[in-house]
């Protein structure tokens, strides 16, 4: 861990993210933002997944294992922009194709509660049904790059019970050394984002996506300083939902703590 710790690491991050945006950020600024924030949560997550391959531990995941893409996924608008981006890359057909999928399954999700969306096992909007691959791997959010399961058995195990426990099963035991480290970046991302006016309130990442297929505009109305995307409720029993804040609100707690300790 870098001097300084996780503080140490959210004043550079946050520092580098406040130069990448600029005063008045354009669409290219943030994805050059989201992309350093990418980038340098991303050699966090692999130096700490390398450490691990040398004690004993072992990293289940594997390309084409996708039983966790199968959840709803909180994304702050910059970050789907990113993915957006990634998608209007595509041929039009593959988008169009995209767009009909989402047209059947985003009524569904948005009626769905988090264990419920488990339940019903609906796939992220990004991933390739016939391979298992993330069709958007290189724009991936956060919280993608830093679940690393330890035991693919109980992730399968968990998806085949729909997201439920049984008498005698264990949780899927999870890496949990690249989540504060990468929780860090983000936040120091979505401080300087926030402190430009930018709105970091999260949506679900295929419920976010289509509508912003359905209207492109979208991101123009967000980098206006609108909130024009459905927020995603927090899981019932995380500590946001038991305190009833908004996610803007966390994260401008989280500012005047820095403030108040001389860290940015
Ligand atoms: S964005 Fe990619 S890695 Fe994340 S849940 Fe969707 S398919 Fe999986």
């Amino acid at each position: 861990m870098a001097a300084g710790g996780l503080d140490g690491l959210i004043a550079k991050a946050y520092g580098v993210t406040l130069d990448t945006l600029g005063e008045c950020p354009t669409r290219e600024g943030v994805l050059a933002a989201i992309r350093a924030g990418h980038e340098a949560a991303q050699g966090l997550i692999d130096g700490i997944a390398a450490d691990v391959a040398t004690s004993g531990r072992r990293v289940g995941c594997k390309s084409g294992c996708a039983f966790c893409c199968h959840q709803h996924i909180a994304v702050g608008p910059a970050e789907l922009l990113g993915m957006f981006d990634a998608v209007t890359s595509w041929a039009p057909e593959r988008q169009a194709e995209l767009r009909r999928r989402l047209d059947q399954d985003a009524p569904r999700i948005a009626a769905l509660g988090h264990a419920e969306r488990r339940a019903a096992r609906i796939p992220c909007a990004m991933l390739d049904r016939k391979t298992g691959l993330c069709t958007a791997y290189a724009a991936r959010p956060i919280p993608c790059r830093s679940h690393l399961s330890l035991l693919r058995t109980a992730c399968e195990r968990e998806f085949r019970n729909k997201g439920t426990l049984r008498p005698g099963d264990k949780p899927v035991p999870v890496l949990q050394e690249p989540k504060p480290l990468a929780g860090a970046v983000l936040v120091a991302v979505e401080l300087a984002l926030d402190a430009r006016g930018l709105s970091v309130e999260p949506t679900e990442l295929s419920l976010g996506l289509h509508t912003a297929l359905c209207d492109p505009t979208l991101f123009d109305r967000w980098l206006a300083g609108e909130s024009p995307f459905p927020v995603l409720a927090p899981p019932p029993e995380s500590r946001r939902a038991r305190l009833g804040l908004t996610y803007t609100a966390m994260i401008r707690a989280e500012r005047e703590r820095l403030v108040g300790q001389g860290v940015i």
